[in-house]
């Protein structure tokens, strides 16, 4: 794997599994990402003073609880 490192890009942790979920410098609101290691696909609900807000995409199904 290239090492690659870009300036200002975040990383933020999985809701689900806990992995990494890369999020790009230029990122948008309502973009989409997803986790390194689960796939899950996150929207990007909102950006406050420079902290994003994380939604997962497929959210619309029922609660996940038990
Ligand atoms: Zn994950």
């Amino acid at each position: 794997m290239a090492k690659e490192r870009k300036i200002g890009e975040k990383k933020l942790e999985c809701q689900i599994c806990g992995g990494k979920v890369t999020i790009p410098a230029d990122v948008m609101e309502s973009e989409i990402v997803s986790c390194d290691d689960c796939g899950l696909e996150y929207e990007i609900s909102g950006v406050n003073n420079g902290t994003l807000q994380l939604k997962p995409a497929d959210s619309i199904k029922e609660d996940w609880g038990e």
